[in-house]
C-alpha cells in the first residue's frame, strides 16, 4: 500500500506514450486476454477472453489504463496521439460489420463502458447508442426497419449522454418522461410510440440547452471523445475516490474505456437483456440464476425500470411469471453453453451480462461473482468436489474477513415478531437499527453511535458510504441483481430489495407499510435470508454454521503452522471459542474477573488496605473466587493450553469515579468517606497507561500476584489430581526490565511449590511474560532467562514504540492513513517496520537464549489477516484472537503458510 503514492508520482514524473493502447477484440483477431487486467481493466480483458474463447461478443476495442494517467496528468483533456488511433479502431469495426460510424442509411453505434483493474461502483455509467443524431436515426429506423426502436435508442442515448457527459441532472428528463407516460396513461416505457418518442426527443434536446447552456452534439465523432473523456474524467470523482478508500485501490491504477459495437435488446418482443450468476451468489446452490427482460436495453434490469423475469423456468413459475427458457428457448439454451464454458474456463462462479437481438445471443460481460460468505465456502466445497479447483485455490480465493459475516448472530426464529412486509432475501443477516432515509444521515447517525437501516427506493454509487454505515439495507425496487443487492451482498451487508409492499415517502421521512406508518428513527427488522421485515426490535441468536464451513476450516488446518489460540477471560467466552476451532486461551485476563459484582468489594478493600496484614485479609476473600474461575476455564478447555495473565490495570480503575459513588461505597463497606476521597486522589495518575500498573503493582504488593499465582496453582491441583493433564501457562505483563521478572519468576515458583507440596501434587507449568514494551523487545536475549514463553501484546507494543494513544489517536490517525504517513491504522494491521520489527528481534534474540521458547501474540493483531500473515513470517507459535475472529485466524494462517511456499518455491 506504500506505493500508492510512490507510483503515481514516479509515473507523474516520467510519463512515455505507451507502444500501444488500444487493444482490438474481435472474432478471429484479439489483442488481449484475461491475464491483462491491468492495463485492460477486467471488463476490457474479459471481454477479449471471451472472443477468444469462440462466445459471441459484439466487436470493439479498449483503449489502456495508461492512457488514464495520460488523461488526468493533461489536466483533463486526450492526448493528440489518442484520436488517430481510435480512429484507425473504429474504421477497423466498420469494416468488420459493413456498417458506418455516423452514416445515414446504416449507422454503426458504439456503447462506450468503462472498466477498471477491480470492479468498480462510482465509476462512470456506461452510454448506450453513442453516434445517433437526427440523421442518423433515421438510417437506423431504415435499416432495421423498426422506427419504434430506433427512436427509443435516440431517446436513451440523449438521456444517458446528458447525465454522464454533460453533467445535467438526469431526474429531469427522467420527470418528462413519466410526465409523458401519465398524460398517455401509459404503464410501461415500451407502451411508448413512434411520435411519443420523437417528441421526447426534442423535449429532451430543448432541456438538455436550456439548463446546461450547451447544445446536445450532433456529431457523432464529439460524441465519442467526449464519452471517452468522461470515463477517465470518472476515475478522479468523489465517489469513486470513496470507493477507492474503502478497497485499498490505488489512485495510480486508472481505468481503460471500452468501445464496442451495439447490439440491441430493446428491438421488440423477440429482443431481451439480462444479467445471470452461474451459481446463486446468495446461497452458492448450484442453479443457474438470473433475471431479464423483453424489449429493454443495459441497465433496465437493474435499475428496476419494470420488475424484472426470472430466466429459468423453475424460477419463474414460482413468481407466475413466463421465462427466458420458455419465451427464447434457442437463445436460452445458447446462454446455458456459454454460462458452463465460462464457469469451467474461469473455475469460478460468473456473473454475467448479454443481450438478445432479434433471438441471436449476445455476451456483453463476465467476472467472478460477487457472492456471500455462505455462498463462498458452498461453491468452493463444490468446485472441489467438480474437480474445478485445488484446496489451495479454494483457501486463497476465500477472503477471511468475509467470514466475519458468518459470525453474527441471525433471527431468533421463535421470538415474537411482527411482520411488516416481505421483499427479495437479497443479502442474508438479522439485523436491526433506526431507520434512515438518505446516505448522508446514516453517515452521521453512524457517526453518533446509532445503528441505522438505511430505507431507499433503490440505490445507486453514490449510496455507497450510507450502506457502508449502515446495519442493514431496505430498497422497495430492484430485483436480486439490483445495485443495493449486488453491493451489499459485497460488503457482506443484510440486504432485503424489491420490498414493494413498503412505501417510501423521501418528503416527509416517512414509510408506510401494512398500514403502519415509520417515521425516521423509528426501529424495524430486516432478515436478509427470508426478505422478511419487521417492526420493532426482533430478538437474535448466535450464528449456526453449517458444514461448509467446518469442511473449510479443516482444509485451512492441514495447511497452517501457526496455532491459533484465543482471548478469553469467560467460561461463555472460552467455550465459544472451542467452538469456533481455538486450540487453547493465549489470554485470560483475570481484571475482568475482579469486576464482577459479587468480588468488587473485597477487591476495593484490598486496595484500600493500609498494611500487608489488612491486604492478605481481602485477599483471602478473593482466592477461593478466582480459584473457581480457573477451575472452570481448566475444564472447558480440557487439557488444551491456559495463559492466565496475572493482574494488569492501574489500582484506581477498580476504584469509584464521582462523588455519589464514593459515599454509596462508603456507606456500603463502614470506610470513612473522606479517608476514602483522599485514597482515591492519590491513586490518581497522569498517564495511567505508563503509570503504576502490570508487574509494577506485584514489585509493591506482592501479595496479589501471590494471591493469583496460588488460586492457578490449586485450581490446576485439583484437575491434576482428576486425572486430566495441564500445562498451565502463568504469564506477568508489562515487563520491560529483566530483573522484574526475575523476582517475579522466583515469587511465582516459590508459590507454585508451596500449593504443590500442600496437595502433593505435581505438574509442569510455564512462567513467561508479555512482551509490550520497546525496552523488553530489544533486551529479549536478557529476559528470555526467565521466560518459558514470550506473548507479544501488540495494543500496547503499538502505543509504546509508536508513542501513540489509542484512545487518543482516533482524532488525527484518519489523516495520517490518508496522507499515506502511515498505510494503514496500526491498531488494526500491525506496523510491520516499526513494531512488527521489535517483534522479529524480540523472537530471533529469544530463541538464541533459549530455543524452546514458545512465542505469540495475544493483541487485536492476532484476528487481523495481514498482521497474522506477518507473524507466519516472523515464525511465531501462535496467535490469540477474540473468539469471533478465531475462524478468521485459521483461513489467515493457512492462506499465509500457502503463499509462503509458493513466493519461495517460484
Ligand atoms: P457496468 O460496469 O455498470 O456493468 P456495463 O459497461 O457493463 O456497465 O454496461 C451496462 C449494460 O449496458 C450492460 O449490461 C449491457 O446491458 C449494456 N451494454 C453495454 N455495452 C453494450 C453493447 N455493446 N450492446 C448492447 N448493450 C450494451
Ligand atoms: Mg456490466
Ligand atoms: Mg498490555
Amino acid at each position: 500500500m506504500n506505493t500508492t503514492t510512490s507510483e503515481a508520482s514516479s509515473s507523474r514524473q516520467n510519463l512515455k506514450q505507451p507502444d500501444q493502447f488500444v487493444y482490438f477484440f474481435s472474432a478471429g483477431e484479439t489483442d488481449g486476454n484475461a491475464s491483462m487486467k491491468n492495463i485492460l481493466g477486467g471488463k476490457g480483458a474479459n471481454l477479449a477472453e471471451m472472443t477468444s474463447l469462440g462466445l459471441p461478443v459484439p466487436p470493439g476495442f479498449t483503449i489502456s489504463t495508461e492512457v488514464c494517467a495520460h488523461f488526468c496528468e493533461a489536466g483533463g483533456t486526450l492526448p493528440s496521439w489518442v484520436k488517430p488511433a481510435a480512429e484507425q479502431a473504429v474504421a477497423k469495426v466498420e469494416k468488420i460489420l459493413d456498417k458506418k460510424f455516423g452514416d445515414t442509411t446504416n449507422p454503426l453505434l458504439f456503447s462506450v463502458r468503462s472498466g477498471a483493474r477491480a470492479s468498480m461502483p462510482g465509476m462512470m455509467d456506461t452510454i448506450l447508442n453513442l453516434g445517433l443524431n437526427d440523421q442518423t436515426v433515421e438510417g437506423l429506423a431504415k435499416a432495421s426497419q423498426n422506427p419504434r426502436f430506433a427512436w427509443d435508442s435516440y431517446r436513451r442515448f440523449i438521456q444517458m449522454y446528458s447525465d454522464v457527459v454533460m453533467g445535467m441532472n438526469s431526474s429531469m428528463l427522467e420527470v418528462t418522461l413519466e410526465d409523458l407516460k401519465d398524460e398517455k396513461k401509459y404503464k410501461l416505457d415500451t407502451e411508448l410510440t413512434v411520435d411519443d418518442l420523437k417528441h421526447l426527443v426534442k423535449k429532451f434536446k430543448d432541456l438538455v440547452h436550456s439548463s446546461t447552456g450547451q447544445i446536445f452534439p450532433t456529431s457523432p465523432w464529439e460524441q465519442l471523445w467526449g464519452a471517452i473523456s468522461a470515463v477517465f474524467s470518472s476515475w478522479n470523482t468523489p465517489r469513486a475516490i470513496t470507493y477507492r478508500e474503502l478497497h485499498d485501490i490505488p489512485a495510480a491504477w486508472g481505468t481503460a474505456v471500452n468501445i464496442q459495437s451495439m447490439v440491441f435488446g430493446n428491438m421488440g418482443d423477440d429482443s431481451a437483456t439480462g444479467v445471470a450468476f452461474t451459481r446463486d451468489p446468495s446461497t452458492g446452490e448450484k442453479v443457474f440464476y438470473g433475471e431479464f427482460l423483453v424489449n429493454a436495453q443495459g441497465e433496465d434490469v437493474v435499475a428496476g425500470i419494470r420488475t424484472p423475469q426470472p430466466i429459468t423456468k423453475e424460477a419463474a413459475s414460482k413468481m407466475g411469471l413466463p421465462s427466458l427458457e420458455e419465451l427464447m428457448p434457442k437463445a436460452y439454451a445458447q446462454l446455458v453453453e456459454n454460462y458452463k464454458k465460462l464457469e469451467t474456463h474461469y473455475r469460478d462462479m460468473q456473473d454475467i451480462e448479454f443481450t438478445i437481438e432479434r433471438g441471436t445471443l449476445w455476451m456483453l460481460q463476465t467476472r467472478n461473482g460477487k457472492r456471500t460468505a455462505k455462498a463462498a465456502l458452498k461453491i468452493a466445497c463444490d468446485m472441489l468436489d467438480e474437480k474445478l479447483i485445488t484446496n489451495e485455490m479454494a483457501l486463497l480465493r476465500l477472503e477471511p474477513h468475509s467470514l466475519d459475516q458468518l459470525l453474527h448472530p441471525t433471527l431468533d426464529p421463535k421470538a415474537n415478531k411482527t411482520l411488516l412486509a416481505k421483499g427479495l432475501p437479497a443479502s442474508p443477516g438479522g439485523v436491526c437499527g433506526k431507520i434512515v432515509f438518505s446516505s448522508e444521515e446514516a453517515v452521521i447517525w453512524k457517526e453518533k453511535g446509532e445503528k441505522v437501516i438505511l430505507v431507499r427506493v433503490e440505490t445507486s454509487p453514490e449510496d455507497i458510504a450510507g450502506m457502508v454505515a449502515a446495519q442493514g439495507i431496505l430498497t422497495t425496487r430492484g430485483g436480486m441483481t439490483s445495485h443495493a443487492a449486488v453491493v451489499a451482498r459485497g460488503m457482506g451487508k443484510c440486504c432485503v430489495a424489491g420490498c414493494s409492499e413498503v412505501d417510501v415517502d423521501y418528503a416527509t421521512e416517512t414509510m408506510r407499510a401494512k398500514g403502519y406508518v415509520f417515521k425516521k428513527g423509528d426501529v424495524i427488522t430486516l432478515d436478509g435470508g427470508t426478505g422478511e421485515v419487521f417492526q420493532g426490535e426482533v430478538k437474535t441468536i448466535p450464528p449456526q454454521l453449517d458444514q461448509y464451513f467446518e469442511r473449510v476450516m479443516k482444509i485451512a488446518d492441514q495447511y497452517r503452522r501457526l496455532k491459533v489460540r484465543t482471548n478469553a477471560d469467560t467460561p461463555r467466552d472460552a467455550q465459544m471459542a472451542r467452538e469456533f476451532g481455538a486450540e487453547g486461551i493465549g489470554l485470560c485476563r483475570t481484571e475482568h474477573m475482579f469486576f464482577g459484582a459479587d468480588r468488587i468489594d473485597a477487591v476495593r478493600e484490598m486496595i484500600l488496605a493500609e498494611n500487608k496484614f489488612e491486604r492478605e485479609k481481602a485477599l483471602t476473600k478473593l482466592l477461593p473466587m478466582q480459584r473457581e474461575d480457573f477451575l472452570q476455564l481448566f475444564k472447558i478447555m480440557d487439557g488444551l493450553p491456559v495463559t492466565i495473565r496475572l493482574l494488569d490495570p492501574p489500582l484506581h480503575e477498580f476504584l469509584p469515579h464521582d462523588d455519589a459513588e464514593t459515599k454509596e461505597l462508603s456507606n456500603r463497606i463502614g470506610y470513612d468517606y473522606d479517608r476514602l476521597r483522599s485514597k482515591v486522589k492519590s491513586l490518581h495518575e497522569f498517564n495511567p497507561m505508563l503509570g503504576h500498573r502490570g508487574c509494577r503493582l506485584a514489585i509493591t504488593f506482592p501479595e496479589i500476584y501471590e494471591m493469583q499465582v496460588r488460586a492457578i496453582a490449586e485450581a490446576a491441583s485439583v484437575i491434576v489430581q482428576s486425572g486430566k493433564k495441564l500445562v498451565p501457562e502463568i504469564m506477568i505483563p508489562l515487563v520491560g526490565m529483566e530483573k522484574e521478572l526475575a523476582l517475579l519468576r522466583e515469587l511465582t515458583i516459590k508459590t507454585v511449590e508451596k500449593v504443590q507440596k500442600e496437595k502433593s501434587v505435581q505438574f509442569d507449568y510455564l512462567v513467561g511474560t508479555m512482551i509490550e514494551l520497546p525496552r523488553a523487545a530489544v533486551t529479549a536475549e536478557n529476559i528470555a532467562q526467565h521466560a518459558d514463553f514470550f506473548s507479544f501484546g501488540t495494543n500496547d507494543l503499538t502505543q509504546t514504540t509508536l508513542g501513540l494513544s489509542r484512545d487518543d489517536a482516533g482524532k488525527f490517525l484518519g489523516s495520517y492513513v490518508s496522507g499515506g504517513i502511515l498505510p494503514k491504522d496500526p491498531f488494526v494491521s500491525i506496523d510491520r517496520e516499526g513494531v512488527g520489527y521489535l517483534v522479529k528481534l524480540a523472537v530471533d534474540m529469544g530463541r538464541r537464549c533459549r530455543p524452546s521458547l514458545k512465542t505469540g501474540v495475544c493483541g487485536e493483531h492476532g484476528g487481523d489477516p495481514e498482521s497474522v500473515e506477518f507473524f507466519h513470517q516472523v515464525g511465531l507459535d501462535y496467535v490469540s484472537c477474540s473468539p469471533f475472529r478465531v475462524p478468521i485466524a485459521r483461513l489467515a494462517a493457512a492462506r499465509a503458510a500457502i503463499s509462503g511456499t509458493k513466493s519461495t518455491t517460484h
